[in-house]
């Protein structure tokens, strides 16, 4: 007993510095902060250590103000009572970062998301938050290029002269990406604000490279480009990286970096200083139309990555560990270690089990 109460004194004492702090943000709210949320929950990669990073990258800019949106988790015996009461009022946000590639949303959410876009909302796609939702029109239309096969739609790519190529469906590849490396991106358009100022061309540190991108590709603009080697099982032309697409009086930017698999403790693709940097420009920029946020001193080169030292971050789920009877390698549980022992951070299951192979392997990974 004596200890449960000394534990509720510090509790206390945590929620009243907590409730201080919010108070000392709110004094600071003079100058209107763009308000983010990242729209979160399911994935097959690593949601719940990229997400706060994510945040913590914004939250080196003072201007924005971050709020992270959770699903139900797939494996909940009772998601569906949870997703009927899971209602986000998407017109509170002034930018929706999407970072889920999981089920199919209940129509509420699919209703809301496309008034919200239709409306004027802005929304960010990162990473395989171009992979989900196959067949519903609306969606995919915004976000124009998806990870599907090569009979679902449409791919864009630029020849070497910068030209813009479109396929047919059927003809060239599906979605894909060859293994995993550091690339070189290139500006289609310097005069962006989110690229004004910054090299042609810099050295992404490694990630994915997606390739073969299918859609509707209807009034794309695309802003980055990277060439996709084929000494690295890559497609041979310039593939898009980063775009835009206009959705009503709404606009949609994606970018396809970002790769963070769940047997990953550290991301480098997010550690790169330029993925922060256009990362942070953009969500300014769709909020607001301006960019503020300047290019930093240790912006990459097109010779040499530049990455940073991520910060020590809270996972925002564990995973039941190895062997634990109806354990699953893709279920989750919005609890903590300390609440919930024998749950632990993905990476520490999902390292032993996806040992990187010899020439990486990465067919079953988006
Ligand atoms: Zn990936």
């Amino acid at each position: 007993m004596p200890r449960h109460f000394t534990l509720l004194l510090v509790l206390s004492a945590m929620l009243f510095a907590c409730t201080g702090i919010q108070a000392e943000d709110h004094g600071d709210k003079a100058i209107d902060k763009v308000k983010v949320a990242i729209f979160t929950g399911q994935n097959n990669h690593g949601w719940m250590m990229d997400t706060p990073v994510l945040e913590d990258i914004l939250d080196d800019h003072k201007i924005f103000d971050t709020t992270v949106l959770q699903t139900p988790d797939r494996k909940d015996p009772d998601k569906a009572a949870k997703w009927q009461a899971f209602k986000p009022d998407f017109t509170k946000f002034d930018v929706i970062v999407l970072n889920y590639n999981g089920e199919m949303w209940p129509d509420h959410i699919k209703k809301g998301w496309v008034d919200y876009v239709a409306g004027g909302g802005k929304v960010y796609s990162f990473h395989a938050g171009n992979n989900p939702f196959k067949g519903w029109a609306e969606f995919e239309q915004m976000i124009g290029l998806l990870w599907r096969g090569n009979k679902d739609g449409k791919r864009v790519y630029f020849d070497d002269e910068g030209n813009k190529v479109v396929q047919d469906e059927g003809e060239g590849p599906g979605a894909g990406h060859g293994s995993q490396h550091a690339y070189v991106v290139d500006t289609k358009d310097n005069e962006h604000p989110v690229f004004k100022g910054l090299p042609d061309q810099w050295m992404h540190a490694k990630d994915e490279l997606y390739h073969g991108q299918r859609g509707p590709a209807l009034n794309m603009t695309v802003l980055l480009t990277a060439y996709a080697e084929p000494k690295t099982r890559g497609t041979g032309v310039h593939e898009p990286i980063v775009w835009t697409i206009p959705y009503g009086d709404g606009l949609i930017m994606t970018n396809v970096m970002g790769h963070w698999w769940k047997n990953q403790k550290d991301g480098p693709a997010l550690a790169c200083a330029g993925f922060q940097t256009i990362f942070t420009r953009s969500i300014e920029w769709l909020a607001t139309g301006k960019v503020t946020i300047e290019k930093p001193d240790d912006f990459p080169t097109k010779d040499a990555v530049s990455v940073r030292e991520l910060k020590p971050f809270e996972p925002l789920a564990y995973i039941h560990v190895p062997g634990v009877p109806g354990s699953d390698p893709m279920a989750s549980c919005d609890c903590s270690p300390q609440t919930q022992p024998g749950f632990v951070p993905a990476w520490v299951q999902f390292a032993d089990m996806l040992k990187p192979l010899p020439g990486e392997s990465t067919a079953e990974q988006r």
